[in-house]
């Protein structure tokens, strides 16, 4: 009986060592993998030489592979305090991205970029105004970005109250009425049987995509500047649509 006891205690001993030592092993492999890890990640940030030497095409391009990689969930690893330090020295930027303020479009997550890689300028709606376009100027013409992206989203709730015509002014939202008023002429334009209503999604997404491209052509309209400069080859004004189910921006390259 003392033996059996004895043998157990020497049986039970070995399970807690190997177990002990599997342990480490396995805290020794997390180690190296994390370091594996870090080394993968991107340190650097775009450079004045690397934007000089980029058309608009590929830039759309590239923004398209990262919005490939966003919509596949294989964004790329970034060493932000790396790229916070060296982003120090300054910005050389590919693009500008006016997108709605809406939550649920991360603009730099959908295009798999991060710090010193875009300009991104927000309102609800992604209408135009002098502030937008003088930040785009400033984005192009001095700062030397190629590409200009108006990009709205499915289920915009901005453009689904214009096409409701929510009264916000009665709700004591003047600055709202106001912006709902930008977008009214998309609604107007847009051309579809079936009902006027944002139930209609075939409707709806109709004027979600034509808001986005007036708001291209105004920004031409308002800026000579970069009107000329695209004229001249130099930069590409586009609009774009983000499908917010399935993570796809669909560009309306002409
Ligand atoms: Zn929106």
């Amino acid at each position: 009986m003392k033996y059996l006891k004895l043998s157990l205690i020497a049986i039970s001993t070995l399970i807690m060592l190997t177990s002990c030592e599997q342990k480490a092993k396995d805290e020794v492999k997390t180690d190296v993998t994390s370091e594996a890890v870090e080394e993968t990640k991107v340190k650097s940030i775009l450079t004045a030489e690397e934007q000089a030497g980029m058309t608009p095409q590929e830039i759309i391009g590239r923004l398209k592979k990262g919005n490939e990689n966003f919509i596949n969930n294989n964004l790329t690893r970034r060493d932000h305090s790396a790229q916070r330090r060296k982003a120090m020295i300054g910005q050389f930027p590919k693009a500008i991205v006016l997108s709605c303020v809406d939550s649920r479009v991360p603009v730099e997550d959908v295009f798999d970029l991060g710090i010193g890689d875009i300009f991104v300028a927000r309102v609800a709606g992604n209408i135009e105004n002098a502030d937008i376009v003088g930040s785009m100027e400033y984005a192009t013409a001095v700062a030397g970005s190629k590409v200009v992206i108006v990009m709205g989203h499915t289920a915009c709730g901005a453009v689904k109250s214009t096409i409701d015509k929510v009264d916000a002014k009665s709700l004591g939202m003047n600055s709202l009425a106001d912006l709902i008023d930008e977008i009214e002429p998309a609604v107007g334009e847009t051309a579809l049987d079936g009902e006027r209503n944002s139930k209609n999604a075939k409707f709806t997404n109709a004027v979600i995509n034509n808001n986005a491209m007036r708001t291209v052509k105004n920004i031409r309209e308002q800026s000579p500047t970069m009107a000329k400069m695209e004229d001249d080859g130099n930069i590409i004004i586009v609009s774009a649509v983000y499908d917010m189910e399935s993570g796809k921006v669909n560009f309306n390259v002409d």
